[in-house]
Parts: C-alpha cells; sequence; structure tokens
C-alpha cells in the first residue's frame, strides 16, 4: 500500500497531482471499453501533458516495474486499452496532448500529438485546404495515437490507404523512458529498416506513441455517391472491377450492405429510409471522388447503365444533395449498431482476398446452418479492401445469453473458413485482448518467433501493455 502511494505521488509530481486520477469515479470510464466486454482495475490513470512527461512517467514504471496501459479514445473494440483486474498497472491516458504541431502545405503533412481526437485531425487539415482522409465511424472519440497504435482502417482505405499509409513520422516513448524522434517528413529515406513502423499496429506493446506526422491530400472538388441495389456479392465484386476500369483512382469508398443489415437499420434508426424503390439482396455504397469539379456525375452515370446492361445492378439511387449523401451514409454507419437491438452479436473482423468474397461468404452461410441454426448472418463493411464484419446475430427469440455463450464455437467455424481462404482473422481492429490466445493458432510460426523476439528487445521487462497481443 504504501509502495502504491508513493507511486501516485511520484507520478503526481511529474504530471501534477490532478492528472492522476485514482478515485473510483474518476477512473470508471477509462477501465471499460464500448462493448463492455473488459473490464480493468488499475493504480492510476496518469494524464501526462508532454512528450517529456510521457518519458518521465515511462522511466518511473521501468524502474518500479509497474506496467504501464496506454489509452487514447477508449474506442478499441478488442480490448487493448484496458488493464487486467489485478490493479497493478496504471492507464497511461494520452488524452491531454492533443496539439497541433505544425501544417506544412509544401511537404503536405501535419504533425500532431498523439492524443488529438481523428475528427479534429481532419478539421485541421481542412482549415488548411487540405484532406486528412482517415475515417472512421469512431472518429469523433478515437485519437490519431490509437488509430496509429491499431493501424486502423474505415471507409477511405481502398483510395487512401490505412494508418500506416498516411504516416511519414513517428514520435514514441520507449519502455526504458527514451524517446525515439522519427518525426520524418520524407517521402524517400531508405537509411535501414523503418522503425516507425514498428510502433504501428503495435497497440501500445512496443512504444507510447507520442506524435505523428501524417500525408495531406488536396479536397476533392467533386463527390458522386450512389447507393446500389444487386443481386449477389459475386455481382458486387464485378461491379468494383468495372468501377476500377471506368474510374480508377476516383473510388474512395466501396461499402457492401446486406438486406438484412439494412432491414435493421430501417427497423431501428430513427429517420433511416431505403433509397431505393424496392428491396435487393444486396447493395453497395459506392463513392467517387475527383479532382475535377466537371464530369464526374455522367462518368458514375455511364458506368451504373453499363452495370445495370450487364445484369450487375438492379436499381440505383444517386445523392442529389449533401443531405442525401449523409443519409445514405447513415444507413451504412448505423449497421452494427442497430444490431443491438436483434440480440446478441457475435462478431468477425475478417478479411479475404477481394476475388475470394464472394465464395467466403457463400460458405460462412453454409457453416452457420450447422454451427448456429437460425442465426442471421449480417456480412457488411469494406469490400474494397476484402474486409468484410461479418457478424452474427441471435436466432429471433432465441436467448441472448445462451447465443453469446458459443461465441467461442462460433468464431471458430467462422475463423477456419477465413484460413482456409488464406484471409486474417483481424483486418482493421487488432488482436488486444480478444484474440491473443487465438493468434499462434493462426498466424505463422515464425512470425510469432519474430514478433516474440522484437517485444523482448524492446521492453525486456515487458512493462508496455502486458498480455496483450502476445
Ligand atoms: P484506444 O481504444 O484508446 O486504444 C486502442 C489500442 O491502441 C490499445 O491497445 C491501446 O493500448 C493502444 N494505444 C492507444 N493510444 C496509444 C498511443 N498513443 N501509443 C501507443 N499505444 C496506444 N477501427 C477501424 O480500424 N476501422 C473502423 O472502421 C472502426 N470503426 C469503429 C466504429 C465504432 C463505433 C467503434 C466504437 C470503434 C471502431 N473502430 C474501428 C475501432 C477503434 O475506433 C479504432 O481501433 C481506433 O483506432 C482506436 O483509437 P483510440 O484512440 O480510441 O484507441
Amino acid at each position: 500500500m504504501a509502495r502504491q502511494s508513493g507511486l501516485v505521488a511520484a507520478f503526481g509530481a511529474i504530471v501534477g497531482a490532478g492528472h492522476v486520477l485514482t478515485a473510483p469515479s474518476d477512473m470508471a470510464g477509462y477501465l471499460s471499453e464500448p462493448r463492455d466486454l473488459y473490464r480493468g482495475e488499475a493504480l492510476g490513470i496518469v494524464r501526462p501533458a508532454s512528450t517529456q512527461e510521457v518519458a518521465a512517467v515511462v522511466r518511473l514504471c521501468n524502474e518500479s516495474r509497474t506496467p504501464i496501459v496506454p489509452q487514447g479514445g477508449n474506442t478499441g473494440l478488442v480490448g487493448g486499452q484496458i488493464p487486467d483486474r489485478s490493479g497493478g498497472a496504471i492507464v497511461l491516458s494520452l488524452q491531454r496532448m492533443r496539439a497541433l504541431r505544425e501544417i506544412d502545405l509544401a511537404s503536405n503533412t501535419m504533425t500532431v500529438e498523439a492524443g488529438m481526437i481523428l475528427a479534429h485531425a481532419q478539421a485541421e487539415a481542412g482549415r488548411a485546404g487540405r484532406l486528412f482522409p482517415l475515417s472512421l465511424a469512431s472518429e469523433g472519440s478515437c485519437t490519431i495515437g490509437g488509430n496509429l497504435a491499431t493501424n486502423a482502417g474505415g471507409t477511405g482505405v481502398i483510395a487512401y490507404g490505412n494508418a500506416r499509409d498516411l504516416a511519414l513520422g513517428i514520435e514514441a516513448v520507449l519502455a526504458d523512458g527514451r524517446i525515439f524522434c522519427g518525426l520524418s517528413k520524407l517521402k524517400k529515406d531508405n537509411t535501414g529498416y523503418d522503425l516507425k513502423d514498428l510502433f504501428i499496429g503495435s497497440e501500445g506493446t512496443l512504444g507510447v506513441i507520442t506524435a505523428a506526422t501524417l500525408k495531406l491530400f488536396p479536397k476533392p472538388r467533386a463527390v458522386e455517391t450512389a447507393f446500389i441495389g444487386l443481386p449477389s456479392p459475386a455481382a458486387a465484386v464485378a461491379l468494383l472491377d468495372l468501377a476500377r476500369e471506368k474510374a480508377g483512382g476516383e473510388i474512395t469508398a466501396f461499402e457492401l450492405i446486406p438486406r438484412i443489415g439494412l432491414d435493421f437499420v430501417l427497423a431501428h434508426v430513427k429517420g433511416a429510409r431505403n433509397p431505393l424503390a424496392a428491396r435487393h439482396e444486396w447493395h453497395v455504397l459506392l463513392e467517387l471522388s475527383s479532382q475535377n469539379a466537371e464530369g464526374l456525375g455522367p462518368r458514375l452515370l455511364d458506368m451504373l447503365n453499363a452495370a445495370a446492361e450487364s445484369g450487375l445492378v438492379e436499381d440505383a439511387a444517386i445523392a442529389a444533395s449533401e443531405a442525401q449523401r449523409a443519409a445514405f451514409w447513415r444507413l451504412r454507419e448505423h449497421l452494427s449498431e442497430a444490431q443491438r437491438f436483434e440480440g446478441g452479436s457475435i462478431k468477425h473482423d475478417v478479411s479475404v482476398a477481394i476475388t475470394d468474397a464472394p465464395a467466403f461468404l457463400e460458405d460462412v452461410q453454409n457453416v452457420l446452418k450447422e454451427a448456429a441454426p437460425g442465426a442471421r448472418l449480417v456480412a457488411f463493411g469494406h469490400l474494397g479492401d476484402g474486409n468484410i464484419h461479418c457478424n452474427v446475430s441471435q436466432p429471433v427469440g432465441a436467448d441472448r445469453a445462451a447465443f453469446l455463450a458459443r461465441w467461442d464455437a462460433i468464431n471458430e467455424a467462422v475463423h477456419a473458413i477465413v484460413i482456409r481462404y488464406g484471409g486474417s482473422i483481424s483486418a482493421e481492429h487488432g488482436i488486444g485482448q480478444l484474440k491473443r490466445d487465438l493468434l499462434p493458432q493462426v498466424k505463422d510460426k515464425v512470425a510469432m518467433d519474430l514478433m516474440r523476439a522484437l517485444k523482448r528487445t524492446l521492453d525486456p521487462q515487458g512493462i508496455l501493455n502486458p498480455g496483450k497481443v502476445l
């Protein structure tokens, strides 16, 4: 007890006593996560305001062997940002580090601190007349540090890549408290290993990201959005192929929506409306963006006409206003939330090669018929990246708890198909606690050895986010 209060006082001396939270009511919001799958305990929540303060806190943790759980916006979906129940760790919240350090228009970069909320980063880029294209449904709360630590994806990946592709430089605090100053703006730098990439996607297990230099892009001058009804995932993949041929790099979103998902949204989300006259088995939300103000609308129309003639597209609505575009996107963004009203839901954030997506979905549907009779597959998401969220809703009228108790068995059945197709069991959300024990079963043994070796080298005492990923 004396050791704990001594540590709390020492953290307070670094960040200010008011920024070490220890009262249960103050800590509660940091110790559980969006889906309430994980709850933890902590010695305290430590909230530094600068890289130097982070370094001093980490150094103290290294000396005292105190585990550190880095946390940004606490929106992660695999429990990576939540400590275990031992109560011995600190949560290191980056939320006070939210400064914009620099915008460099000539280099087309923006350097921000790790705790900056993604939506604020987008707004800062917008104020400078540029686009920062990372976009997720949690963008109002998640932080740049969390986005990089999880290598977040979202809806713009098809055009701009994921968080890793958007970072030119990283500043991070190492487990011994040293600062890795890697805030480079260079597009070309072949002087050895790309060290920033070690921290991106490492979920806080190799270092604490404190700042990043991010790529900016021109703001599109024209955006066209279509909500399209189609007969099958195979038609959606063929439409993507056609869209690539006709519109190439202008495709900025290609999202798959199943009939059942749309039905859930229409039933449970206030004001939601089907943009199409009839109901279709599958839908695609397609968005094109261009630097040319003229010509994008006609190009989209031509493409849809060609797709309709070849039987790929059954019907389509093109947004005639910004309000209509937002309404189309609301249907996509509420898919996950609407499932809550249908009882328990077992999630799979997986990816396969785009070409395999139709057969993969058919196999999942067939396997579920045996593994979970009556369960409803809601397969949706970023088809343009081969990333499909295979959420499984409980059978109508089933007992929620009994259905959720089958989480592992259903995961196993779906993941077996993913592996058979050479896919990934975590396309976007990472490993965290949720998939930690699964990882060695699905990842190459040599790759696991390399990951463990990196962890031992960068964090020999194992203080950085222990129990996560590995
Ligand atoms: P946290 O949840 O706080 O932390 C996530 C992980 O990163 C933890 O392991 C934590 O330890 C680590 N971490 C956080 N900050 C740092 C740091 N500065 N240094 C080192 N490690 C750190 N994700 C997607 O990829 N695509 C989506 O489309 C998407 N949609 C979502 C929609 C909803 C409604 C919700 C709730 C989540 C969604 N997510 C999505 C998941 C989540 O928003 C992302 O993983 C996000 O990038 C996490 O950011 P965060 O700041 O909230 O991180």
